[in-house]
């Protein structure tokens, strides 16, 4: 199944709740993160990239709905999939939680198999690509759900990190990115590695693609990073 490798953050303060999602998401085969509070998801978020995020509407601090609206307004998260879970069941709440961008609404109490259900069904319609599974390029397609990147017809073998740059950059064509912006989007904020790091998988990801002649869809940008291109 497609769920399996994606991570969840659940944003909740009560700890029976955020549990007993915690495990019902296990169960169903999510990698889980857990956040207290507004604060801790910001850290969490930009530390470990998660597919999607549950946030509580009713919070310490920072309540759900400015969480969310941050996370929407934020560039680096805007695309981050978010389902906002309130007890208040108020039609109205489902109305201000939409209109701020959050990608779906459930209301407490609800069952592990509705929660799995939205969640899945959220995962399906926010896959990158737009709903598309498949990104492709002048014959080369990276499918998102099954992890697989072929060339002319022909399979591809490539790490982790080469595959999650290779997605990222197809994801975003046409764009520039500096090696700082690709450690954040790629390897996550606060992973400390050196931007050479960044050159080292562009190396690799191009040797990967040079036999079918597609590693020039990979570019340097001369003083500022890399692009995907497919004028060359
Ligand atoms: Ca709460």
């Amino acid at each position: 199944m497609s769920e399996l490798g994606k991570t969840i953050l659940t944003v909740e303060d009560e700890r029976p709740i955020r549990e007993m999602v915690r495990m019902s998401l296990e169960k169903a085969g999510f990698d889980v993160l857990e956040a207290e509070d507004g604060e801790q998801a910001m850290v969490t978020i930009a530390d470990h990239r998660p597919d999607l995020v549950l946030v509580d509407w009713m919070l310490p601090g920072m309540s759900g709905i400015d969480l969310a609206r941050r996370l929407k307004q934020d560039d680096a998260t805007s695309e981050l999939p978010i389902i906002m879970v309130s007890a208040r069941g108020e039609e109205e709440d489902k109305i201000r939680g939409l209109e701020i961008g959050a990608d779906d609404y459930v209301a407490k109490p609800f069952s592990p198999r509705e929660l799995i259900a939205r969640i899945k069904a959220v995962l399906r319609r926010t896959e990158p690509g737009g709903g598309e599974k498949l990104l492709q390029s002048r014959g080369l397609v990276l499918d998102a759900s099954s992890h697989r990147v072929t060339a002319n017809d022909k399979v591809l073998s490539m790490g982790p990190t080469e595959f999650k740059l290779l997605r990222f950059l197809m994801s975003h064509p046409e764009r520039v990115y500096s090696r700082a912006q690709l450690l954040d989007n790629v390897w996550g904020a606060n992973v400390y590695v050196e931007e050479r790091t960044v050159d080292v998988h562009i190396r690799r990801l191009r040797k990967v693609l040079t036999p079918t002649g597609h590693e020039n869809l990979i570019q340097t940008v001369r003083g500022s990073g890399y692009r995907f291109s497919e004028q060359y």
